[in-house]
């Protein structure tokens, strides 16, 4: 009989994560006999809780708000793409301590193209400079973009990134958004939409072609999404599809199989529906 491998994602708060059950069905897909829970930490009690994970057997985990940042600096090794962001969202057990990844820019990339979009030699605007801002950011780096343009509620965090980024990122002021022409891609990378906020900014950025992408999903996407669609933008997308993407990368790195996520984005999308509709 094969031993029930043990993984759980870390948060505050964390009981409303699909995580466990994102990894569940992947798990099924191979047969694989996983443990796979939602556990609460915050900043003060992450590295005890942890420890303790990693007593019981814990092999594997996934980090979310607010302790990203906490899991990098409790690693004995991160990789390079995790360091780079300052964030690790995936934990592998190591002997006796952990290393790090951060899968939330393949996640991002994947889910992108599932939306037929192809960042190579486009204009992007990224909307916050956050933890998932970072990979995001970097992510589309790599992907080639034309230029990358990033605007923040604190402008100074938007120029260290654009500087961490380069040539092609620049930092701009988010009242100065009014006098920029349409962008192709425009990310909505920030965590405003969780305090049902009404979004405002200047509509010049979209037109009828830009892909709007809000990285939260459910009532915190809302906001930006209704925005971009009053805008004008006939193309949007929320951060669902990233979030399952980004689980199948770490899932692969655990298991070394990658899942097909096509049946999770379907099952999942059409509870997110009947939930937001109140069925
Ligand atoms: P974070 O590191 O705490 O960064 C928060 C960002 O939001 C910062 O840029 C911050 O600006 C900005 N912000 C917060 N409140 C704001 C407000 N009221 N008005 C304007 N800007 C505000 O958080 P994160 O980890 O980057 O997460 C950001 C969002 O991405 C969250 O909604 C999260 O759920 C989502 N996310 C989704 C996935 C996925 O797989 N779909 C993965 C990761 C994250 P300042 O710099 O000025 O504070």
């Amino acid at each position: 009989m094969t031993a029930t491998l043990k993984f759980a994602v870390f948060g505050q708060p964390i009981a409303h994560s699909l995580s466990p059950r994102i990894h569940a069905m992947f798990a099924a897909q191979f047969g694989i006999a996983l443990d796979y829970r939602a556990i609460v930490a915050g900043h003060d009690d992450f590295a005890r809780v942890l420890d303790a994970f990693a007593r019981e057997g814990g092999v594997g985990a996934n980090v979310t708000l607010p302790l990203k940042q906490d899991a990098a600096a409790l690693c004995s090794n991160v990789s390079a793409r995790a360091r780079r962001c300052g964030s690790v969202n995936t934990l592998i057990r190591d002997g006796a301590s952990w290393r790090g990844d951060s899968t939330d820019g393949s996640g991002f990339l994947r889910d992108l193209a599932g939306h037929a979009f192809e960042p190579h030699g486009h204009r992007c605007l990224l909307l916050g400079a956050g933890g998932a801002a970072r990979a995001v950011a970097f992510a589309l780096a790599d992907a080639d973009v034309a230029h990358l343009a990033i605007a923040n509620r604190t402008h100074e965090r938007a120029r260290a990134l654009a500087a961490a980024i380069g040539v092609k990122a620049q930092a701009i002021g988010w009242s100065d958004l009014a006098a920029a022409d349409p962008f192709d891609l425009v990310v909505h990378a920030t965590a405003a939409g969780h305090g049902a906020a009404k979004f405002n900014a200047p509509t010049p950025i979209v037109g009828t072609q830009t892909l709007c992408y809000d990285l939260s999903y459910g009532r915190a996407a809302a906001p930006f999404l209704r925005w971009a669609r009053a805008a004008g933008a006939l193309r949007t997308a929320d951060g669902l599809g990233m979030l399952i993407e980004q689980a199948a990368d770490a899932f692969a790195i655990w298991h070394g199989r990658r899942p097909d996520t096509g049946p999770i984005h379907a099952a999942l999308r059409h509870e997110l529906a009947a939930s937001l509709s109140g069925a």
